[in-house]
């Protein structure tokens, strides 16, 4: 049986406790032993085996290279970082002057920075903070101008994951007062219901579904005289209208269309790390920042990092991905299809904006079609890559797709054939 201390002590070993951590390298050493022990692995053998069996990295969660079609796609963590953000994030991993004013050297703004970038991009807006998601804004604004909330029933969302907007609010002490139908709400439905308990008018944008037929909904603008706090969950995060998304609501036309206050997740189509951003009149901000709920949703100094480096810095990858032309992803699907020779095939495809955003709208896309049997190889590779089944192949969509990470889309499905 090779000893514990000898398989630790094996250069390649010792580089990688210096990096995972002894406990980690020491947990594989002994899963190895155990191996030995059963008769599976020859005791020759062991260190390679430790070696071959070490992780990556110390954190269990891998890159995974999205070939969905699905852009923001919630369970393959939402939107990738631009570069700047990932750059931005590790400066500030450090010690950092998040809270500090360096020029006087008394306490600063927190966040100022990526504060003032959102005032920078969404005009319309007095004042801003950011919490640690959508859903934490919500529960924020809930909490500290509830009382009674007026929603429309239609309006009513489960999230996913069996999460539900109402429950969510009523968690708070909120009481929820819903107007209308499944189907229908009229102005005077709010009109009716608003009261000297009421607290805010809640209009929660249906991201994930849509209603059709015999509909009626009553937009922020018509809203805004109905004498109390309007405040708009968009959810998607769109800061300005974008020509590709013509139905999806933007943060900049909700406010100047009168929300007092509107609600997005940073995460989805601004295309930034997870937060939920509030912006709007600034004694509503104020209230919301001195809340003592605050404390416990606000974000972290590589968040703030992140934020603002997506909202100063290039185009974020979400946006370009929602940007490409169907002849760039036609282009890049020919070349993926060469190198990979074979069965590989261009087919024309749908993607889909995802992650609660413009539910049945579909981007024109270009995927490469693959056989149907590659899907788990493909998902169990290094680096995993996901795509979707369709008519009997799996499909790679490229939309989804960060075009530096094609080569690696090639190397993946070599490794699988
Ligand atoms: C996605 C979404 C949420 C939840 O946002 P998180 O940032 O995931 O908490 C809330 N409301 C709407 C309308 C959404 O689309």
């Amino acid at each position: 049986m090779p000893r514990t201390d000898a398989l630790l002590a094996d250069p390649r070993v010792a580089a990688a406790a210096d990096r995972l951590g002894r406990e980690l390298v020491k947990a594989v050493v002994t899963a190895v032993q155990q191996r030995v022990r059963a008769g599976e692995v020859p005791p020759v053998d062991a260190a390679d085996t430790v070696v071959a069996a070490l992780p990556t990295s110390a954190a269990s969660l891998h890159r995974v290279l999205n070939a969905t079609g699905v852009l923001v796609h919630t369970n393959l963590g939402r939107a990738p970082w631009s570069a700047a953000a990932v750059e931005a994030v590790v400066a500030a991993s450090g010690t950092t002057d998040v809270e500090l004013d360096l020029a006087t050297g008394r306490r600063g703004p927190r966040g100022e920075g990526a504060i003032q970038a959102l005032l920078a991009a969404v005009p319309a807006a007095e004042a801003a903070i950011v919490v640690n998601n959508c859903a934490a804004a919500l529960a924020l604004v809930a909490t500290c101008l509830g009382g009674e909330l007026v929603v429309a029933r239609g309006e009513l969302v489960e999230i996913g994951d069996g999460f539900r907007i109402p429950d969510l609010l009523e968690s708070t002490g909120a009481r929820l007062r819903e107007v209308g139908t499944t189907n229908r709400v009229a102005l005077a439905d709010y009109t009716a219901a608003v009261g000297p308990g009421t607290g805010a008018v809640l209009k929660i944008h249906p991201s994930n579904f849509v209603v059709r037929g015999f509909t009626r909904s009553v937009e922020v603008a018509e809203l805004a005289g109905v004498g109390v706090p309007v405040v708009a969950d968009v959810g998607s995060g769109l800061l300005r209208p974008h020509p590709a998304l013509p139905d999806e609501p933007d943060l900049q036309t909700t406010l100047a269309a009168g929300a007092d206050l509107v609600l997005c997740s940073g995460d989805k189509l601004l295309g930034g790390p997870q937060a939920g951003l509030v912006l709007g009149r600034a004694d509503l901000v104020q209230r919301l920042r001195r809340h003592p709920l605050y404390r416990a949703l606000r974000v972290d100094k590589t968040t703030l990092a992140a934020l603002e480096a997506t909202l100063r810095g290039p185009v974020p990858p979400v946006r370009r991905m929602l940007e490409a032309t169907v002849a760039e992803l036609r282009t890049r699907a020919e070349a993926v299809v060469a190198a990979l020779g074979g069965d590989a095939q261009v087919v024309d495809a749908g993607a889909r904006v995802g992650g609660g955003g413009a539910p049945e709208f579909e981007l024109p896309s270009v995927a490469v079609s693959v056989p149907a049997d590659l899907a788990e190889p493909l998902r169990r590779g290094t680096p995993p890559v996901v795509g979707y089944l369709a008519e009997g192949r799996t499909l790679l969509d490229l939309r989804s797709l960060d075009p530096a990470d094609d080569e690696a889309l090639v190397g993946a499905v070599r490794a699988c054939r």
